[in-house]
């Protein structure tokens, strides 16, 4: 079916580092002499995209073979603006998304502090404008991501970038990477709260792996609109209507659940779903990384319905509910 005759969609929950067609990026790396580790596209696109029955054991492994090397062919003004660009405008022509929240770390890519922060988040918005001047039908915004293995002063950081150009296009933080020791999300209620003061939205990677202690202090007190992925409320009943209560939204990407066996089959990926209508909590459909996941969100949708995990009149209301809980 053409793109263009199915029913728009928003993507709530999309990070740049795995979003980014291999064939841009393989040309960016190249424009700015970075030495990749080989010489042949093929397989660079094999080592940055999952595929048949490759899992990633957890998220730890996933950001180490994944994240490490588009974050580093991202971490340029240039990088950046035409990675953001491609995404935004990209998604729309191959996948109809109308409504597209992009999200990334801007200190990821400023190679340690050598490139200005604030030049990365303006080219990213840059990237952004000139993707909506072409397709004006698209609505876009940009989530700027704490990372778990910065300490809590760094964090801030991000945080005040993203207030700082709240109004230029920054609709949001989030909270990511994988589970660190030193990490304590309670350190980081301040941030959130500020945020929110701000005026942006909060969502918070959370429940993915097992965090569940860590997932119920994030709805209780950080109180965010949504939650990435959140799947492991379901092992905890009075959580989930919890959620269901304060109407937190959760960001659930299917593939990638079980790309990185956050999910152990489709059996489980469907008492999830089974468990989360059962306690009205409400949940969008998003893909997480369409390109390192090789995906895009009318297939997430398709693989729910073939599979029969959930109804098309369930899916139709995920839809919907992405558009209600924008931040853009
Ligand atoms: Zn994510």
């Amino acid at each position: 079916m053409p793109q263009r005759t199915r029913k728009p969609l928003a993507d709530l929950h999309n990070h740049l580092g795995a979003s980014v067609r291999p064939s841009i990026l393989w040309s960016i790396a190249h424009r700015q002499g970075i030495k990749l580790p080989t010489k042949s596209y093929w397989e660079f696109e094999e080592m940055i995209t999952m595929r048949g029955k490759e899992r990633n054991r957890n998220l730890g492994e996933m950001h180490e073979r994944f994240f490490r090397w588009t974050e580093l062919i991202q971490s340029s003004p240039e990088a950046i603006e035409e990675s953001v660009k491609a995404v935004i405008d990209g998604a729309y022509r191959r996948g109809n998304i109308v409504l597209h929240e992009l999200r990334f770390n801007p200190m990821k890519r400023n190679r340690g502090g050598e490139r200005d922060l604030d030049n990365i988040i303006m080219s990213a918005v840059w990237g952004m404008d000139k993707a909506l001047l072409e397709y004006p039908q698209v609505k876009a915004g940009l989530i700027l991501i704490m990372d778990r293995g910065f300490p809590p002063e760094q964090n801030m950081i991000i945080v005040d970038k993203a207030i700082k150009y709240a109004g230029r296009g920054i609709v949001g933080v989030d909270m990511a990477g994988p589970n660190h020791p030193k990490f304590s999300m309670r350190a980081h209620l301040p941030h959130f709260r500020k945020a929110k003061a701000a005026g942006l939205g909060v969502t918070v990677h959370t429940g993915e792996e097992r965090q569940l202690d860590e997932m119920r202090f994030v709805v209780d007190e950080v109180r965010p609109d949504r939650i990435g992925h959140g799947v492991q409320c379901i092992h905890d009943r009075a959580l989930m209507r919890r959620v269901a209560d304060a109407g937190i939204t959760l960001e659930i990407c299917p593939t990638s659940n079980l790309r990185n066996s956050v999910q152990k089959d489709v059996a489980a990926l469907k008492r999830t779903f089974k468990a989360l209508l059962a306690h009205d909590v409400p949940f969008a459909l998003c893909t997480d990384g369409p390109e390192m996941y090789q995906t895009h969100l009318h297939q997430e949708q398709e693989f729910l319905i073939e599979r029969g995990i959930l109804t098309p009149a369930q899916v139709e209301r995920a839809r919907k509910r992405a558009f209600e809980a924008s931040f853009v």
